[in-house]
């Protein structure tokens, strides 16, 4: 991140917990409060981002239009997709938004056709849509698999199709028209999951995995193009979905958890003892798309308090 500080230097360490003061250019340091400037260094350049109604899209989507790129924001909820185009317009920065469901593979006709009717090409593709379920063996059901119900392997296509497919489809469908630049950044939105599974995700781990696989192999292909590709590997974020599992009852019982103490078991599996901020994901996303980051590519990159190393 291209940034320069006010008053105190030493602020400089802290940069990645900063808020937003106003959307954006000025950021206001957590520890020092010293006024940190972001350069609107994404200025001339699309970024797609999917998953951008709420969580951690909403707030990437954020950090890069305040870094002056021109955004398309992708997710189901229209309604919350205008509200952050309000928001985005309100500092300055174009966007353009559309409503899509990612788990249909022809989304993405769709969502070219959109992009090519606006004029928008791609320089940077943040793969960010994503979900999560808790599954399990029914070890108490051995007869439970009912083969003409087709819904029984639902949550499997679907998670898969959104978090696995989706991306790799994408990826597919924008990297040419980096080449034709030979610039270009794609950035996956993969977990601490994608490398350590976990109990009851079984779906979501593989997708992961998958992903930080599809990472390193577009990462050799497009490496010789100027164009980047990387995983963001979060642990837990202060998001719905986090807010979802942790009160999710089943995962609790499967756990064997107290609901009433989930928040808290989960907050301190975390060496740093907390839930990382969907803004702080963002950071990390920001810097990996802009010029100074062009030697980083094919990594997965943890942001996770330290609980990789637990
Ligand atoms: P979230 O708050 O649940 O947001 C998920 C986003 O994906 C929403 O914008 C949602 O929009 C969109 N989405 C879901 N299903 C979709 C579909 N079928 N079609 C189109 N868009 C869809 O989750 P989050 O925590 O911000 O997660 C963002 C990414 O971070 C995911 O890839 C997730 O796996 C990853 N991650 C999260 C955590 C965490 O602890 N939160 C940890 C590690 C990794 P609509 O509902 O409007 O469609």
């Amino acid at each position: 991140m291209t940034a320069q500080i006010r008053g105190n230097s030493n602020c400089a360490v802290n940069k990645l917990e900063t808020r937003i003061l106003r959307p954006r250019r000025v950021r206001v340091c957590f520890k020092c409060e010293n006024e940190v400037m972001t350069e609107r260094d994404l200025e001339g350049k699309n970024a797609l981002v999917t998953g951008a109604s709420r969580g951690i899209g909403r707030a990437i989507a954020l950090e890069l239009a305040a870094r002056g790129a021109k955004t398309a924001l992708v997710a189901r909820n229209e309604e919350l997709l205008q509200t952050l185009a309000r928001a985005i317009d309100g500092f300055g920065s174009q966007s353009i938004y559309k409503s899509l469901d990612m788990r249909q593979e022809t989304f993405v006709v769709e969502l070219s056709k959109w992009l090519k009717a606006e004029d928008f090409r791609v320089d940077i593709l943040v793969n960010n849509a994503g979900i999560y379920s808790t599954d399990y063996i029914r070890f108490d059901q051995p007869d439970s698999w009912d083969e003409t119900d087709p819904a029984d392997n639902e949550l499997w296509k679907a998670t898969l199709a959104v978090n696995l497919t989706a991306p790799y489809l994408l990826a597919k469908i924008f990297a040419p028209q980096m080449i034709e630049r030979n610039w270009g950044r794609i950035v996956n939105i993969s977990s601490i999951s994608g490398q350590k599974a976990e109990a009851y995700g079984s779906a979501y781990s593989a997708s992961k995995f998958g992903l930080n696989g599809v990472t390193q192999s577009l990462a050799l292909e497009l490496a010789r193009h100027g164009i980047t590709v990387n995983s963001v590997c979060p642990g837990w974020v202060n998001t719905d979905m986090a807010q979802h599992q942790i009160n999710d009852p089943q995962w609790c019982r499967l756990n064997d958890i107290n609901p009433e103490e989930s928040l808290d078991i989960a907050r301190f599996s975390v060496p740093q003892m907390r839930l990382i901020e969907p803004d702080e994901v963002a950071g990390l996303v920001g810097y990996l798309c802009c010029d100074r980051a062009k030697g980083i590519t094919g990594q997965a990159i943890n942001i996770c308090g330290g609980l990789s190393i637990t």
